[in-house]
């Protein structure tokens, strides 16, 4: 088999399964391929008993854009109703290196923990596995190239290191993540987002979207990532124990980062 030429290689890999078997794992839309249901036991961080949790996963690939995802739910029907969601990227340093400079893993296992907890199954979450560093081209090669020049410079990683070395602050479209939700009917949801850009994107695109908050407890490792999204960004946060100073752990000048804009 040639897996070289990009157009043919999933007819190929599809070609050699009976049909009648593939119709059972295989959805192909206009824009999307769908594999699953795949049965995954899941370790949540949150819970006190680390016995496995059951997910359903489905994988999702578009066409045009070559995008990776994954749907994670208990709902074997996947018929949602008002669906509590979370719509989580991908962050090499999280959940390949486990690095506690960003909140992403603890994000991602909160919503893990909410949404098995969900009476009657009713929740979901999407993983997108290419956006890497809010989507910067490039994936990892960009992620790591907004670290490296970010230290180098004593900026900070989630908002200067874009901005000031000429680039968008988030490259992250929903437009995929739509075709997802859409295709499953769904069209209200409990949000988990922090993120008003974020919120409005659902908001925009037709969806009944009620936030609902999904925040790490404060340390001092989140100085800069939770501090700059809340003070910068305008996230949707407390930050009841932050302090400006603390940003300093990672050799950053709060009065710069913070160019004295916000409230604390
Ligand atoms: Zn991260």
């Amino acid at each position: 088999m040639n897996f070289k030429n990009g157009k043919t290689k999933w007819t190929e890999l599809y070609s050699q399964i009976p049909e009648e078997i593939l119709n059972k794992i295989l959805l192909r839309t206009d824009t999307f391929d769908r594999i699953g249901p795949i049965e995954l036991p899941l370790r949540i961080f949150f819970k006190e008993n680390q016995e496995p949790t059951k997910f359903i996963l489905y994988y999702y690939g578009f066409y045009k854009s070559g995008e990776n995802y994954f749907l994670l739910t208990q709902k074997e029907s996947l018929m949602f109703d008002n669906p509590i969601v979370r719509v989580s990227s991908n962050c090499n340093w999280a959940f390949d290196l486990r690095s506690m400079r960003c909140d992403c893993e603890w994000e991602l296992e909160y919503a893990k923990k909410v949404v098995s907890e969900e009476s009657d199954q009713d929740g979901l979450i999407i993983f997108a596995l290419d956006q890497h560093g809010k989507s910067i081209t490039g994936g990892i090669r960009g992620h790591a190239l907004i670290y490296a020049l970010g230290q180098i410079q004593k900026q900070d990683l989630v908002y200067a290191a874009y901005k000031d070395n000429g680039f968008r602050i988030d490259y992250r479209e929903y437009d995929e993540v739509i075709s997802i939700l859409k295709s499953l009917n769904i069209n209200k949801m409990r949000f988990l987002s922090n993120n008003p850009e974020k919120i409005e994107a659902f908001t925009k695109s037709g969806f009944g979207v009620t936030r609902v908050p999904i925040e790490k407890p404060y340390d001092k490792n989140d100085s800069e990532e939770l501090g700059v999204k809340k003070i910068k960004l305008g996230h949707h946060l407390n930050l009841e124990n932050f302090n400006r100073e603390d940003i300093s752990i990672y050799g950053l000048d709060p009065s710069k980062v913070f160019n004295g804009n916000g409230n604390h």
